[in-house]
């Protein structure tokens, strides 16, 4: 039978359509093997092109000094503009405000063909770095409200360029739906005093059926109520508001974490598109003992469709546990295994 699932997060109901479910291979979408090159000579991320991008933020060197590993640029067609001012304006029904923020584009590779499932755990551990000092500096600005790392892989998932690439914006506020879901753990905490993610670790940890894989300082897993299917978060196990707290030691047990997560998704569903988003706390509370930091992976199997927008709740078609199960069963290089 159907069941209904709530999120505990965000109270938010998901089908879990198991008259219609599918085995996490059937959802396997088979592509044609495609080479890509490893320059392309149009690519305004490719090496020899850093002329063609607005002027560079930071780079990590490469080894050899003599190029680089990773670099940032400011996106040139940015969503928001640093030049604007962060003015409110209310007039009756219509507010607005100046369209002032931060658009980053950090480029992951030099390497055109190479796409981050597949880097080397120091090479991913640099871009969680750029990611960090991108976060720390802007979250020092006093007209940010909100910083949002994130990465879309494939053209259902938004990219417009296949060089790989991730992306950060900036906002002079917090949205609706982040300071929503900041309510709801801040309502949880003042009722039992504990940070409800830190809670449902522990829990998951005891069950272990929806734990893809756990290290000493994070957790992969697939939600109670996953919304999507494999849409996987990766939460640190130590308690932590905003990802800018990540120690050194966190930073390289993510990369590992993150890889090996990429390469299921890479291996076992054969290079899905797929977005991942950071969802840290905003700006301003830094510290906070209600709201904990995690990377939430999305692959994207299904299309939202009308019923998911018309009644905002979602029909997943793949049992959360059958797919935690598929998951850690998909086995990669440098892979860890559950449990632990
Ligand atoms: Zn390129
Ligand atoms: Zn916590």
């Amino acid at each position: 039978m159907p069941e209904l699932r709530q999120n505990y997060f965000t109270k938010e109901w998901v089908i879990i359509a198991t008259d219609r479910a599918k085995r996490p291979e059937e959802m396997v979408k088979h592509r044609e093997a495609k080479t890509v090159a490893r320059h392309v000579e149009n690519c305004v991320f490719c090496v020899g092109n850093e002329g063609k991008t607005p002027p560079e933020v930071m780079r990590v060197p490469n080894a050899a000094g003599d190029s680089w590993q990773v670099r940032v640029v400011p996106n040139k067609f940015a969503a928001l503009s640093p030049e604007a001012q962060p003015t409110r304006t209310i007039q009756r029904s219509r507010r607005t405000m100046g369209g002032f923020g931060v658009h980053d584009v950090i480029i992951d590779t030099p390497d055109h063909s190479q796409i981050m499932a597949l880097l080397p755990e120091a090479h991913i551990a640099n871009v969680l770095k750029v990611y960090k000092s991108r976060y720390d500096a802007l979250s020092l600005d006093p007209r940010i409200a909100h910083v949002t790392i994130f990465k879309n892989h494939g053209g259902d998932a938004g990219a417009s360029l296949e060089h790989p690439h991730s992306q950060l914006i900036a906002t002079p506020v917090i949205s609706h739906q982040v300071r929503e879901r900041f309510q709801q753990a801040l309502a949880h905490y003042d009722e039992y005093g504990e940070c409800m993610f830190c809670q449902t670790l522990e829990e998951e940890m005891t069950e272990q059926s929806r734990i893809v894989l756990a290290t000493d300082h994070f957790v992969a897993m697939e939600l109670f109520a996953s919304p999507t299917p494999f849409c996987t978060p990766i939460y640190p196990r130590r308690h932590m508001a905003s990802f800018g707290d990540i120690s050194a030691v966190e930073i390289a047990d993510l990369a590992r974490v993150l890889k090996t997560v990429l390469a299921k998704l890479y291996h076992g569903l054969e290079n899905p598109d797929f977005n991942f988003t950071i969802r840290s706390a905003p700006a301003e509370y830094v510290g906070v003992k209600h709201f904990h930091w995690y990377v939430s992976i999305i692959p994207r199997m299904t299309r939202t469709a009308g019923f998911e927008l018309g009644s905002g709740m979602f029909i997943n078609t793949v049992v959360p546990e059958a797919a935690a199960e598929f998951l850690r069963n998909v086995k990669v290089e440098l892979g860890v295994g559950a449990g632990g």
